[in-house]
């Protein structure tokens, strides 16, 4: 059983962690295959943001809850380290489809995987919050198709700016 003033925590660092990891690695796997077609570049994309981005979030998380001033130096630490390791294993898991597939098909595959945790994940808390579970589904997938659309048109404009 977790303590109650636990729960806020967890939830903060998974949620962040889930949605921020599917958004930046979904635009890195998107951007970088259209802009680069290289495999290694995607590769090395998704290895930095499971480390550095993860880092940088987890400290983000620590800072906002902090400032929130209602949090003991323990909660605040348990978001930091769930947000940490939410947001590596949500972009770790972007790694399989690119050294498993043809990095085309694993664009893809890397879209529709970061959709389905998205619409999961809108789908539990819509739940709890008795909220509209197809306007919160819509809202939040919407925003990742936005974020794929935009990342594949900026690679696109990188590899014909650049190359
Ligand atoms: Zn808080």
């Amino acid at each position: 059983m977790i303590p109650r003033n636990f729960e806020h925590p967890i939830q903060v660092g998974m949620s962040f962690g889930l949605v921020s990891g599917v958004i930046t690695s979904l635009g890195l796997v998107v951007g970088l295959t259209v802009g680069t077609q290289s495999r290694i570049a995607v590769i090395g994309g998704i290895v930095t943001i499971a480390i550095a981005d993860s880092l940088s979030d987890a400290l983000g998380i620590h800072i906002s809850e902090e400032a929130e001033s209602v949090h003991s130096s323990m909660e605040v630490w348990i978001a930091t380290g769930v947000t940490f390791m939410t947001k590596f294993a949500v972009a770790c898991s972007f790694l399989a489809p690119v050294l498993l597939l043809e990095l085309e098909e694993a664009v893809w595959v890397s879209v529709a995987w970061g959709i389905a945790l998205v619409a999961a994940l809108s789908w539990y808390i819509a739940g709890r919050q008795m909220a509209s579970r197809s306007a919160v589904l819509a809202e939040h997938v919407g925003v990742a198709v936005l974020v794929v659309i935009v990342s594949a048109l900026v690679g696109r404009w990188v590899s014909t700016t650049f190359a």
